[in-house]
C-alpha cells in the first residue's frame, strides 16, 4: 500500500508514539495536587513547551484544543465585529459565521491584498481577518507577511490557520496574532490540536466547566494526545529538499503523459507536499478508484467527512469551472515517502491515461 494523502493525515512519527506509549502509564488526573496529579501535570505541561519552544511563544499562549476546527471555532465565534474570512479557507473557518464578509483571491489561490485593503478601510467596528497559512487542496502559501501588515494598518486581528503549514513552511510565529495548529497533520495523533495566541483577543469558550486551560477549555485534558502532539513537533520531518524533488518528477511526467491536464497554483509559492492535478474529462471518483484498485491512496480535492467527492470551493474560488474542478486529484507526500512510491505512482497515471484514450477510441468507433 502506498500512502499519498498527507495533507488528510499523516502517518504517526515514532518519537511521538513512544512518547504517548510512556504518557499511559501516568495514572493521575492533572488537575489532582498528590503526586499522582502533578506528574500527569508534568508531562502535559512538557507537550506545551515543546510547542512553545517551536513556536517561539511563551507556553501560557498554547491552548489544547481537539484541533484545528475547534481552534478556529473558539476565535471566529467569539469575536464582536466585522468578521472577513479568504474565499479559500477549510471550512472550519468558511462555515462558522454566517454574518463574514468573504475575502476574494486571485485565480493561485493567493488573498487579492488591495481587496482586503478596500474591505478594511469600509469596516468601522472592530475586524478579525481569518487567512490560511497553506491551502489543504493546493498547498498554496498565502502571503502571511504582508497581509499582516495591512492588518496592523488597519487595526485588524489576524489569525491564521496554520494547520498545513507546520514544518513546512519558515513563518515567524511569533509575530502571528493568533494561530491554530493540528496534530495529526505533522505527525501526531488525530484528535489534538492547539489555539496559539500572541495577541489579545475575545475567545468564545466553547467548552465551560472547570478551570482548566486557563478557564478557556474545560475538561481533564487529553494528556495522551497533548504528549504526542509535543513529541511531534519536537521532531517534525517534512525535508523540503527531497519533496520537492518529487514534487518536479510527478508534475513534470504527470503532464508529459498526458496533454490534458492542469496544475493548480503552479506558477506561485507552493509547499513543497502538494500537488493538486486534474486530468480533464476524467472524474475524480473514477482516478481515485484506480489509484486505489492499484493500492496508492490519494484524494479527490479535500477529503471530506462525509466521504463523498464535491466540487471544491477553493478551485471554484480560484475560478475553475465546475468541470475542470471534478477532475481535480490531491497527492501529498511526507517523510515515508520514497522515490519508487513517486514512480508507481507515475505508472499508475499512465495506466489510467492509456485506458482512458482506448476508452475514447472505441467510442469513435463505435
Ligand atoms: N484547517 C486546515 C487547513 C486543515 O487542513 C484541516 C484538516 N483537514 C483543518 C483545519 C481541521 O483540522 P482538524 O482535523 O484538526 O479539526
Amino acid at each position: 500500500m502506498i500512502y499519498l494523502d498527507y495533507n488528510a493525515t499523516t502517518p504517526i512519527l515514532p518519537e511521538a508514539k513512544n512518547a504517548m506509549l510512556n504518557a499511559f502509564d501516568y495514572l493521575g488526573n492533572p488537575s489532582s495536587v498528590h503526586a499522582h496529579g502533578r506528574a500527569s501535570r508534568k508531562i502535559l505541561e512538557n507537550g506545551r513547551s515543546q510547542l512553545a519552544e517551536y513556536f517561539s511563544v511563551p507556553a501560557r499562549n498554547v491552548v489544547f484544543t481537539s484541533g484545528a476546527t475547534e481552534a478556529n471555532n473558539m476565535i471566529l465565534k467569539g469575536f464582536n465585529g466585522n468578521v472577513f474570512v479568504s474565499a479559500v479557507e477549510h471550512d472550519s473557518a468558511l462555515n462558522v459565521r454566517k454574518d463574514a464578509t468573504i475575502i476574494p483571491v486571485d485565480h493561485n489561490g493567493i488573498i487579492v491584498l488591495e481587496e482586503l485593503e478596500e474591505l478594511l478601510k469600509k469596516s468601522h467596528s472592530p475586524a478579525l481577518i481569518c487567512a490560511i497559512a497553506v491551502n489543504n487542496e493546493t498547498g498554496v502559501i498565502q502571503p502571511i507577511d504582508e497581509i499582516l501588515k495591512i492588518c496592523k494598518t488597519y487595526n485588524a486581528h489576524l489569525h491564521v490557520d496554520a494547520a498545513q503549514a507546520v514544518g513546512k513552511t519558515d513563518f515567524v510565529w511569533s509575530k502571528l496574532p493568533s494561530f491554530t495548529i493540528s496534530a495529526h497533520k505533522f505527525g501526531g495523533p488525530k484528535g489534538v490540536g492547539a489555539l496559539i495566541i500572541n495577541g489579545s483577543i475575545h475567545l468564545n469558550i466553547l467548552i465551560e466547566g472547570g478551570g482548566q486551560e486557563r478557564s478557556l477549555r474545560a475538561g481533564t485534558e487529553n494528556i495522551i494526545g497533548a504528549v504526542g502532539m509535543g513529541a511531534a513537533i519536537s521532531s517534525v520531518k517534512f525535508d523540503s529538499v527531497k519533496l520537492s524533488r518529487f514534487q518536479e518528477t510527478l508534475e513534470k511526467d504527470l503532464s508529459s503523459a498526458c496533454p490534458n491536464v492542469k496544475i493548480f497554483g503552479k506558477s506561485v509559492q507552493r509547499v513543497s507536499n502538494t500537488t493538486s492535478i486534474a486530468m480533464l474529462g476524467v472524474q475524480s471518483e473514477v482516478q481515485l478508484m484506480h489509484f486505489d484498485l492499484n493500492s496508492i491512496s490519494v484524494s479527490s480535492g479535500a477529503a471530506c467527512s462525509s466521504g463523498k467527492v464535491k466540487a471544491s470551493h477553493v478551485l471554484k474560488a480560484m475560478g475553475v469551472s465546475d468541470t475542470i474542478s471534478k477532475c481535480a486529484l490531491r497527492i501529498s507526500y511526507g517523510w515515508e515517502t520514497t522515490q519508487d512510491d513517486i514512480n508507481t505512482c507515475i505508472a499508475a497515471w499512465k495506466i489510467l491515461v492509456d485506458t482512458q484514450s482506448q476508452k475514447q477510441n472505441k467510442a469513435h468507433y463505435a
